[in-house]
């Protein structure tokens, strides 16, 4: 443990398991990217400030499931069969996502219906899915939408009048997040946008600690619509909760956060406050831990400030659509802090020695063909499936390098480096998220 002015780094310890702060996080969405992880942490460097991922609910039970019952099966003398998974799950801490945004989203609403079909949620979320089904199938997109949105509403408003039903949806989420072993438990938020709704996710907080007895460490987890960075109210009062919460875990996830973009001025300087209020607590509380989902470009200045762990998905994007899904994606930057178009690789290329500009053992192995400006991989032309594959371990290798930079700015003593990093970068408004000068 360290600290440098507003910059902290920690060896900490979650289910038992060493973690290194900062941390990177992936968010893993298939079978393909939990490879490429377990790949990436198997090599002898380069994955220090890894070692967690987070999955959301319904991916896990198809992935995760399958993996954790082979790893139980043993042998005929009773002893566990070794196998890469049971030693990657071993040592790896899990995030389980409960997703629950999905309950109002629509962009991954079947899978997480079909996840409530398998392991049969409660009857009040059941009936719920199953109307939203029909009017989804029934009625125009304009009318369903507004549907929804009250619907949704209701949804959260009558389960905290039924305390019963309630703790019911909680107690069936930690049994299931259980089956994958967990010690670390997320209780089920709706999506916070007005201060009703913030306080039915801080009784569903406060009664998930209770529920979690003897099962495991419940997190302490707030699911945010960005708007509400525009509400000062909303964010006091999140940070007045924080400051008596017992948990040594807290997780955010601000929807679609974009704070990069021209036009979120009010948004940065709230999301700088939120920091500056965290970075407080875990000066006195120093076995706080607050991690960050859905961070994207955020990752960086955030891991920098307020938070030990930060996630993003393998692309380092983390908006809910179908954007950037076809076609060959974009490749991250550790210098620019930005995912660059895939079609301006071939120039950036050329002005750096036919090579991309980092020296992963991924990026290493490819090459340019100068002629026809293609990216070469074994001397052919890269298939979409192989940069699929590189650049995501291309991103592992940037994100861990980016937390060791941090890391050792804190060591040395020198976190305006930190500041400095972001004013070159394609990111620079995000530089008010850190501080100048700090006591
Ligand atoms: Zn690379």
């Amino acid at each position: 443990m360290d600290r440098d002015r507003f910059a902290r780094i920690t060896k900490t310890s979650l289910e038992g398991k060493e973690v290194l702060t900062p941390n990177f996080s992936p968010l893993i969405q298939n079978e393909r990217e939990l490879d490429i992880y377990l790949q990436r942490t198997l090599s002898p460097k380069d994955n220090e400030h890894l070692g967690t991922f987070v999955m959301r609910i319904f991916d896990a039970y198809n992935i995760l499931l399958p993996l954790i019952r082979t790893k139980n099966q043993v042998d005929i003398e009773g002893k566990p069969i070794p196998s890469l998974y049971s030693d990657f799950l071993e040592k790896t801490v899990f995030f389980i996502d409960p997703a629950t945004e999905y309950l109002k989203y629509d962009f991954y609403f079947y899978k997480f219906l079909q996840l409530a079909r398998r392991v049969r949620f409660p009857r009040p979320i059941m009936t719920y899915l199953r109307g939203r089904e029909n009017r989804k199938k029934n009625s125009g997109p304009k009318f369903y939408k507004k549907w929804k949105n009250k619907e949704h509403k209701d949804f959260w408003y009558k389960l905290d009048r039924d305390q019963r039903r309630r703790n019911d949806l909680i107690t069936d989420y930690f049994d299931l997040e259980s089956r994958f072993e967990t010690k670390i438990l997320i209780p089920p938020m709706p999506i916070v946008e007005n201060v009703g709704l913030l306080d039915i996710a801080i009784r569903i907080n406060d009664i998930s600690k209770a529920l979690a007895i003897n099962r495991g460490e419940c997190a302490t987890y707030f699911l945010l619509s960005k708007k509400i960075l525009r509400n000062e109210k909303i964010i006091d009062k999140i940070i007045d909760y924080l400051v008596g919460d017992p948990s040594k875990l807290t997780i955010f996830k601000f929807k679609n956060l974009t704070l990069w973009t021209t036009g979120s001025l009010i948004e940065r300087e709230s999301f700088r406050k939120l920091m500056q209020e965290l970075s407080k607590i875990r000066k006195y509380k120093k076995e706080k831990l607050f991690m960050l989902l859905e961070a994207s470009l955020q990752s960086f200045p955030s891991a920098s400030y307020g938070f030990d762990i930060v996630s993003s998905s393998m692309r380092l994007l983390d908006i809910d659509s179908s954007f950037g899904h076809s076609g060959y994606g974009g490749y991250f930057n550790e210098d620019i802090l930005w995912n660059i178009d895939y079609e301006k690789l071939p120039e950036i290329m050329m002005n750096n020695g036919g090579r991309l500009p980092c020296p992963c053992n991924v990026c290493r192995k490819i090459t340019l063909d100068n002629a026809k400006r293609e990216l070469l991989y074994n001397g052919r032309k890269i298939t979409f499936d192989e940069w699929y594959e590189h650049r995501r371990g291309h991103n592992l290798f940037v994100m861990n390098s980016l937390m060791k930079m941090i890391h050792k700015a804190v060591e040395e003593k020198h976190v305006e480096l930190i500041r400095e990093k972001l004013i070159n970068s394609e990111i620079r408004n995000l530089k008010v998220l850190i501080p100048r000068f700090y006591q």
